[in-house]
């Protein structure tokens, strides 16, 4: 048990980052013994815990007290290399003169932003960062997109874990996998243009030929596009007249059909706009005319239905929803009308977004929110693969968005060609295998067909998810999924002493996959830490009792 001790204004955070570092843990009470101590705020506490670990990005009175010599204190963010892994640090941070292990460097000066000292059994360790307030600005204002492919919250969690399983100290957790699974993955498509027909004389059309016609050149020069790929857009842009005048097949209009062969009963999640030729507010006034859907969802019922049908999952594609909840709660009305589902979802249309946001959208009826991520690169906005519930929001949880097509693809974004995004998306399956979570991706409606043709690498890039051992869930399925994660509570009044009890404390109605306990055997140092031997996993349904926890994990 980890027992804490910070500021009172932090324990929304503090309860925020427990939930994604699901292992026992309270707020400190001084008649208690914990084995690990976790401060952020000078007080006087009995050296009692085997682990004591003090985080702080300023000189504290603590460091007088044991003797610590801060050397150098930085108000600019800088990155701590740990284990090989660089971790960026957003807010105030110190350096130590003396007594960091090699545990923890500042990049650029190569000096210790940690320090340690054993006496007999015990640790102590000062750590030069806020940890909470870190956590803090990754949960509101995120990562800016140079920082996009650091899963930094996932990592300030790996450091914690190792600091107390390295300090010869046993510890559980509830990690964010489904049991049978790997990871999780999350396939979504924002429905923008559902018909090339509705864009008749507007920037799409226009954009649609240049990039069919010239922009298709360039790309098959650079090698992002097949030869035969070059003519299927040429030979598209000729027949767009005869799909305006409906002597041929609006290549845009069969996404669902055509989503479903890829999928092949994977369930996926379409977020579709309630109406259409509204463009919204943005945060400086009416937004551009280019946001606005030339479709209303009534428009698309009869795909809607079908997909329904076929176990995906239909969410709102907001305009106004993210600051306007009354004209949010419109959205979700005729979302509800066209589906019959009450439980809704939503991703904003442009990813628009801001801190009121969690608040509007929990008060339009939000189920959860998917917007959080970049449009201009692909990586982890909150520095996590978890979902997680924003500090604002009483309810509503976040489930961040990783991939989207346009950012890998676009020349203005990533301008990827097809093997690099597959470099890069591997390289992210690879880090949900590691850390856990849900890689959410975005492949929009006319993605697969004439004139971006990213079919291929989505096929592929689903097959890749297959083979790795994903879970592949709708993005309900996967909010539910970590809710119930999150209603499980460890107990202390277990039948045997040193064991461990978690309860999931609501009905698991949604026939979803088991949660898994896992218990991390002590270590006899902070070298090689999260090896998979380090630690052993018992799946549970909902409530487990390991009677000799602690046994099995010293075993
Ligand atoms: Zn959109």
């Amino acid at each position: 048990m980890i027992g804490v001790i910070a500021d009172p204004s932090e324990e929304g955070v503090i309860r925020e980052f427990f939930e994604l570092f699901k292992t026992p843990w309270e707020l400190y009470h001084s008649n208690r013994r914990y084995e690990v101590l976790l401060c952020t705020r000078d007080c006087g506490f009995d050296g009692t815990a085997k682990l004591a670990l003090f985080y702080a990005g300023r000189k504290v009175q603590f460091d007088g007290e044991h003797d610590i010599w801060v050397a150098h204190q930085r108000t600019q963010s800088c990155v701590l290399l740990y284990e090989g892994k660089r971790i960026p640090v957003y807010g105030e941070t110190v350096v130590f003169s003396e007594g960091g292990e090699n545990l923890l460097r500042d990049e650029r000066s190569r000096q210790s932003a940690a320090y340690v000292k054993h006496s007999g059994e015990k640790v102590l360790a000062r750590i030069g960062y806020d940890l909470f307030g870190e956590v803090r600005k990754l949960l509101t204002v995120g990562q800016p997109f140079s920082n996009a492919a650091i899963l930094t919250l996932d990592l300030h969690i790996a450091l914690l874990r190792d600091l107390v399983t390295g300090s010869g100290i046993p510890l559980v957790e509830i990690p964010p996998v489904p049991e049978g699974y790997r990871f999780m993955a999350c396939l979504t498509h924002d429905v923008d243009h559902p018909s090339i027909r509705k864009h008749r004389w507007d920037h799409t059309m226009f954009g649609f030929v240049y990039r069919a016609v010239l922009g298709s050149v360039g790309n098959f020069i650079e090698g992002r596009l097949r030869f035969r790929d070059l003519i299927r857009n040429w030979a598209a842009a000729l027949k767009l007249p005869f799909v305006y005048l409906g002597l041929t097949k609006d290549f845009w209009r069969k996404f669902d059909d055509r989503y479903l062969e890829l999928e092949k009963g994977l369930c996926s999640t379409f977020f579709v706009i309630a109406f259409k030729n509204y463009s919204g507010e943005s945060s400086g006034g009416r937004a551009r005319k280019l946001r606005a859907s030339r479709y209303d969802a009534r428009d698309i019922a009869d795909t809607i239905r079908k997909l329904l049908a076929a176990g995906c999952e239909i969410g709102v594609h907001g305009v106004d929803a993210w600051l306007d909840s009354p004209k949010g709660r419109e959205e979700f009305a005729e979302i509800r009308r066209l589906t019959g589902v009450s439980e809704i979802g939503v991703r904003m249309h442009w990813l628009y977004y801001d801190q009121q946001s969690p608040v509007a959208l929990e008060k339009a009826g939000a189920a959860y929110d998917s917007t959080i991520g970049y449009n201009e690169t692909v990586g982890y906005h909150a520095g996590t693969m978890q979902a997680y519930k924003p500090l604002q929001a009483t309810r509503l949880l976040e489930l961040p968005l990783h991939v989207m097509d346009t950012a890998l693809f676009n020349p203005a974004y990533l301008g990827l060609s097809p093997s690099q995004a597959r470099i890069t998306i591997d390289r992210m399956i690879h880090e949900a295998i590691q850390f856990g979570g849900c890689l959410t991706i975005n492949w929009h409606d006319r993605s697969i067909f004439p004139e971006r043709l990213w079919e291929t690498c989505y096929r592929e890039l689903v097959e890749d998810l297959k083979i790795r051992g994903a879970w592949f869930s709708t993005a309900g399925q996967a909010v539910a999924w970590f809710r119930k994660r999150r209603v499980t509570v460890f107990e202390t009044d277990c039948t045997e002493p040193e064991a461990v009890c978690a309860k999931v404390t609501s009905d698991d109605r949604e026939n979803l996959p088991r949660l898994r306990l896992r218990i991390h055997r002590a270590r006899e140092s902070w070298k090689n830490a999260g090896e998979p031997e380090g630690y052993i996993d018992i799946p549970f349904d909902n409530s487990i009792e390991t009677p000799s926890a602690t046994r099995l994990a010293h075993e």
